[in-house]
């Protein structure tokens, strides 16, 4: 009987990539044209991207982290700077500020938007502070009008931390298509995937320079036979075979945002306000659900949130965690960031999980899930 239920109950990770047969064969078409590294498929992607979001200059890279990274560069932000950022993200959003020798000054998150808390972030402005890092958390947009009159007032640059965003709208508007430097992830569990990648929208003349100076040894061409190097850059150009398997994730981009919309609804149409957990804030058409991280009551729990990823796991049911806080990790603490100080961001760090959510799931996977976390927590309460 068990053994029945496994065969047509196989393990439900909490995110997977869609790949249709269509990009397979058109990367198999860019392995065999010869032509691997960039070319016109990073040229022919970056041009969709662009035409996706409204016109703006798109410029790809092989991560989102090497994108805000250069983004920050290109901004002129470095040693003695200092750069707002939630204490509440990937920890990709506060290494790149170091890398550059800047220093983040963390604030805290919404409990359930887990977006950047914007009065403390205008309390955090210094003189020393060049620019603001958001992060879309989950893909739900921060307030991007308190976001950019707050920049405006201080002079702040603004670079986003879209890794999540892809797709989501701001008051009808996609993110990255407006705004300053909005950096794209296209990781496999993100939204859209090149496998690695990612993409900046947006950036003024000087700064787009600067971004293709750093992405790419600082090589300037001089003729047929000659070259230049302006500034010693790195190196970070996606290839074109990344960038085939971007444009065949672009054209289903609409239509995953909508399936995991969908996905998410019949989470809370099944838990409503008789959950167990503590949902994420649901946000409108314009969230794109790059994961569903509810809370869990962990005070009321016998179990530890380890032990509640065990036996989801024992359920053949794979739960993540996005994000512990950033601030309580080694390097950080080092800068003297503590406990306490950010109780949001602390609590979701603790607290959170990350329930399957991918386009390729039914509404029947959600069912499952729920039924699972209902039995763990009702096994589990004090
Ligand atoms: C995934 C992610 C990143 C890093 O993206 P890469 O493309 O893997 O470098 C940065 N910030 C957030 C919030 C992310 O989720």
């Amino acid at each position: 009987m068990s053994a029945v239920q496994k065969s047509v109950q196989p393990f439900l990770p909490f995110t997977r990539p869609s790949i249709d047969e269509e990009t397979i064969a058109l990367v198999a078409e860019v392995l065999r044209s010869g032509w691997l590294a960039t070319g016109p498929k990073v040229a022919q992607l970056e041009a969709e991207l662009s035409r996706y979001l409204g016109g703006r200059p798109i410029r790809s890279q092989t991560s989102a982290t090497a994108g805000m990274e250069m983004a920050l560069l290109a901004c002129g932000i470095g040693p003695g700077d200092e750069v707002i950022t939630p204490a509440l993200s990937f920890v990709a959003t506060a290494n790149v500020i170091m890398r550059v020798g800047a220093r983040p000054v963390f604030v805290d998150v919404g409990l359930d938007s887990r977006n950047i808390d914007l009065d403390q972030a205008e309390a955090a402005v210094t003189p020393r502070t060049r620019a603001i890092m958001p992060v879309h958390f989950a893909g739900l947009p921060a307030d991007m009008d308190r976001l950019y009159a707050l920049a405006a007032r201080h002079k702040l640059r603004v670079i986003e931390d879209a890794a999540h965003a892809i797709g989501s709208q701001w008051r009808g508007k996609r993110i990255g298509s407006f705004g300053d430097l909005v950096c794209f992830s296209f990781h496999p569990n993100k939204n859209i995937t090149t496998i690695e990648g990612g993409a900046i929208s947006g950036g003024s003349a000087e700064e787009l320079k600067s971004i293709e100076l750093h992405r790419w040894h600082g090589l300037v061409k001089l003729g047929s036979d000659g070259f230049d190097t302006l500034l010693p850059g790195g190196k970070s150009n996606l290839s074109d075979v990344a960038a085939a398997v971007g444009i065949g994730q672009l054209k289903h981009l609409e239509a995953f945002n909508a399936r995991r919309r969908a996905l998410v609804a019949r989470y809370f149409e099944l838990w409503g306000a008789r959950a167990p957990v503590r949902l994420p804030e649901r946000g409108d058409d314009g969230h794109s659900w790059h994961v569903f991280t509810p809370l869990l009551p962990l005070t009321e729990l016998r179990i530890s949130r380890s032990e509640f990823i065990e036996a989801m796991k024992a359920r053949d049911i794979g739960v993540g965690v996005h994000y512990p806080a950033i601030h309580l990790y080694s390097c950080y603490r080092a800068l003297g960031y503590h406990e306490g100080q950010f109780p949001n961001a602390e609590r979701v760090g603790r607290e959170t999980v990350t329930l399957p959510l991918f386009p390729a799931m039914e509404l029947r996977d959600v069912d499952r899930v729920v039924h699972a976390v209902n039995e763990v927590l009702a096994g589990a309460r004090r």
